[in-house]
């Protein structure tokens, strides 16, 4: 025996060694799961090794005891069993990996292999070649408008009607394509699906099912579910594997025994919309058998057998199959969700997990399962002309309503999508549009503009379904949401800024905000595909061909890398999850950052900096005020209405409510207001603000209320006094705070130069110190909804933070 120490260690890594191999043993002999090794295990084999080895070197074996001399044998059994399934599985991996892709009578010749192939025929700089391509161009573009000479008839028309509605200097010169997106489907069959198409509408809900590219595969899905605990599901938008694919388990009697389906979604619209839609094709009332449940709200009942969910994690036992659908947006949810999915999986063998995803990188999901099979569902695209502007354009929105007008009054038939990063941009697009509209009277058939963005009332954003009546066109303007989360038929046109709103963390300077910036190439990809699903389509993009090669990123970073780990921290640890080191991430966060809060927080599904607030309302007696904020803040921006039309009204509205403090306070006001009209609908109308935000502030409070109890914390009212319950917001946000000095505000953290939004009750007065509740950058660095602060609050409530700043 060696040394005392050394001898001490090995003992503990024996015991150590031996809970593990409890637990290890049972998953090598499940040889009717899997076998082979997966990775996780392979690791461990490898450390069993190395144990092995130690152990003989440190011990010499007449000096071990009974007991341990026992344990050293089983070890080595255990290594070479483990080492025989691995050589087993080395070889059926292989197979797996070359058997299963898809059914191969199914595949058809022209179908492509993977993703949108681009085909970048990027003409040369003047000489023959680009005159040569431009002519092939022409003859390709004169195929879809008919003869040549019609074309040119065509193209003076063309101009004419330019100059009725749009001045000269206002149309935008797009680049005839220099990319095209192949299609997969010849031209007469292009033209059948694009005639089916018009007869789409008189079909029943049965046959446009049956219409979908997954009815094919219904049976060789189902089998490969069967077959396998993971697959992975990769199929074009609009393909069907939201609405149909949970259809298809419903109808082979997964549900059995009162088992449920759930499929997560990373979009609260997409869960509504898609969970109404396919409660209508199986014939249910909404919220009956089919559901869907997102943060603050829950339309589910007992008999709830299909759910659709933003928030997977909230799992529950019963469920059978969970699909992880969207998996390409790799948001932080979805990224989290693979990790405990995987682990899950382990020790509910019962359990089928089907991770979907648009045709982007599926490759990698695969390979995170450990080789789960993919199910390819061949895709129906038609090809897609891509335009590009000769010059970058100054004013994306305005090039949006210009953009729209050329095609309406220049293009054959066939709906438009437009996309656009928010709300704001969203309605001020609708709204220039429709004015557009107005002026040009009967000079121009007629143009339904549709906004589709998260906050838009439900009944609203079914709208963008419904046909478009003969005779007339219909534009929508969306967020990112219609990329791949919804599928719109009839779309032809599409146009594409370039742009989306994303999330962004910047480590160094801790601060999280959310910017507009240029999307990836292949969301840009995605844009564009969504002009090709009916029939042939064109892409305009409002940026130039060189942006498109050289500005874009080739993809989106997935959220967790650019997001506050804070967040991604408070998750896990509400999951019972400590141990984040380890924890199996895809893209694992930055291994730094991971630190450590209370559990008390991760109790409530909101921020950590308000949940913080909340729990400091305890202390400084004002929960009740305090709840009340913490819901109108997460309503996100969306409680004054403010319609163009109406502007001095709105304001003046808007400017009734301000109480001294800051625009918490207001917000509050507004809130108290409400409540005291009891929450009446008509007083929301004549006051400017949005009811249907009112009503979700009202039933996150609600939640918010429940779950103080659970907490332990008191709910009760500071009466009056808004000293307590801005020291609340100061406790949860001391790291927002911002001083007023001679350049303007500068945050204290990073001594960032910042500004209080125009919107803001404190936009005028400037107090010396305040808190913002977020930044965004639009314009300038804006400080949203603020609130006036002492600097002697700072030490008080964050003495650790601040003691050495000043
Ligand atoms: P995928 O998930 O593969 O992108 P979906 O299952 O979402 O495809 O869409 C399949 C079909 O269902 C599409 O033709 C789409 O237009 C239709 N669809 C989806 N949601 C709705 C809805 N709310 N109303 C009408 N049609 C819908
Ligand atoms: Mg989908």
């Amino acid at each position: 025996r060696t040394d005392k120490k050394g001898y001490e260690e090995a003992q503990k890594r024996l015991k150590m060694a031996e809970e593990d191999h409890k637990k290890i043993l049972p998953e090598l002999r499940k040889e009717s799961r899997r076998n082979y090794l997966s990775k996780r295990e392979a690791e461990k084999l490898e450390d069993l090794e190395a144990e092995i080895a130690d152990e003989e070197y440190l011990f010499s074996t007449d000096a071990l005891t009974e007991r341990e001399r026992k344990e050293l044998e089983y070890k080595r059994n255990l290594r070479d069993l483990a080492k025989d399934y691995k050589k087993a599985g080395a070889k059926e991996k292989e197979e797996r990996k070359n058997r299963y892709y898809m059914p191969e009578e199914k595949r058809s010749k022209d179908i492509p292999q993977r993703d949108m192939e681009l085909e970048l025929e990027m003409p040369m700089e003047g000489g023959g070649e680009q005159g040569r391509w431009e002519e092939e161009r022409l003859k390709t573009a004169s195929l879809s408008f008919g003869a040549k000479k019609e074309r040119e008839k065509g193209l003076k028309a063309e101009r004419e009607k330019y100059q009725l509605i749009l001045e000269e200097d206002e149309i935008i010169n797009f680049v005839s394509s220099a990319v095209i997106m192949k299609g997969t489907q010849d031209e007469t069959e292009q033209e059948q699906a694009a005639l089916s198409q018009a007869e789409v509408q008189k079909q029943s809900i049965q046959e446009v099912r049956r219409s979908l590219p997954v009815f094919p595969y219904r049976e060789d899905l189902l089998l490969a579910i069967q077959q396998h605990q993971i697959l992975v599901i990769e199929g074009e938008t609009g393909s069907g594997k939201t609405t149909q694919i949970p259809q298809f388990l419903m109808e082979s009697g997964y549900n059995d025994g009162g088992m449920k389906i759930g499929c997560t979604q990373p979009r609260r619209v997409a869960a509504m919309s898609v969970a109404a839609r396919v409660a209508q094709e199986v014939g249910v009332k909404l919220g009956n058998e089919v559901g869907y449940s997102i943060r603050f709200e829950d339309c589910t009942s007992e008999r709830t057998v299909l759910k659709y969910m933003t928030d997977g994690i909230g799992l529950c036992l019963k469920v059978v199959v969970v699909i992880i659908d969207e998996a390409h947006e790799r948001t932080l949810h979805t990224d989290i969700l693979f990790g405990l999915i995987k682990d899950i999986a382990r020790f509910r063998p019962d359990l089928k997990v089907l991770v979907a995803s648009a045709t982007l990188d599926t490759e990698r999901f695969s390979c995170f399962f450990d080789d789960a099979p993919v199910f390819r569902i061949p895709g129906r695209r038609f090809p897609v002309d891509i335009f590009y502007t000769k010059a970058p354009e100054a004013d994306y929105l305005e090039a949006c309503v210009v953009s729209v007008l050329q095609i309406h009054v220049t293009q054959p038939p066939g709906d438009c999508l437009v996309f656009l990063t928010g709300q704001e941009e969203i309605e001020t697009c609708c709204e220039l549009l429709q004015e557009r509209c107005r002026r040009l009277g009967s000079k121009i058939s007629e143009l339904l503009v549709l906004p589709i963005y998260a906050n838009l009332p439900s009944d609203m954003q079914a709208k963008i379904f419904s046909p478009t009546p003969p005779g007339s066109r219909k534009v929508v303007v969306a967020t990112n949401i219609a990329e791949t989360s919804l599928t719109i038929d009839g779309i032809i046109y599409v146009i594409d800024p370039g742009f989306c709103k994303q999330k962004s963390y910047n480590a160094r300077t801790g601060m999280e905000s959310l910017i507009v910036t240029p999307c990836s190439r292949a969301s840009a990809n995605q844009r564009a595909g969504r002009a090709g699903r009916v029939a042939a389509g064109k892409c305009f993009r409002l940026y130039t061909a060189w942006a498109f090669k050289h500005e874009m990123e080739e993809s989106t970073v997935p959220e967790i890398q650019r997001t506050n780990l804070g967040n991604v921290v408070l998750l896990l640890k509400s999951l019972g999850i400590n141990d984040l080191i380890h924890f199996d991430f895809m893209d694992p966060p930055p291994h730094e950052t991971l630190v450590l809060l209370g559990r008390r927080m991760a109790e409530l599904p909101v921020d950590p900096m308000l949940s913080k607030m909340i729990l400091a309302s305890e202390q400084y007696k004002c929960s009740e005020e305090v709840l009340t904020i913490a819901a109108m803040l997460s309503v996100n921006n969306s409680i004054f209405y403010r319609p163009k039309d109406k502007v001095v009204h709105a304001d003046n509205a808007r400017q009734n409510f301000v109480v001294p403090g800051g625009d918490h306070m207001v917000l509050l006001n507004v809130y108290t207001q409400w409540l005291e009209s009891g929450y009446s609908t008509q007083w929301c109308y004549e006051n400017f603000i949005q009811f249907r935000s009112m009503k979700r502030a009202r039933d996150v409070r609600e939640q918010l209320e429940g779950l103080m109890d659970r907490i332990e914390v008191e709910v009760c009212s500071s009466g009056g006094d808004i000293v307590p319950i801005r020291k609340a917001v100061t406790a949860g946000y001391f790291y927002h705070t911002a001083r007023l000095s001679k350049g303007g505000y500068k945050t204290v953290k990073h001594q960032q130069t910042v500004y209080v939004h125009p919107n803001s009750s404190l936009f005028e007065e400037q107090p010396r110190w305040l808190i913002y509740h977020e930044l965004v950058f639009t314009t300038k660095e804006f400080m949203r909804q603020v609130i006036e602060i002492d600097s002697s609050w700072l030490l008080e409530v964050a003495p650790h933070y601040y003691k050495n700043k000043e």
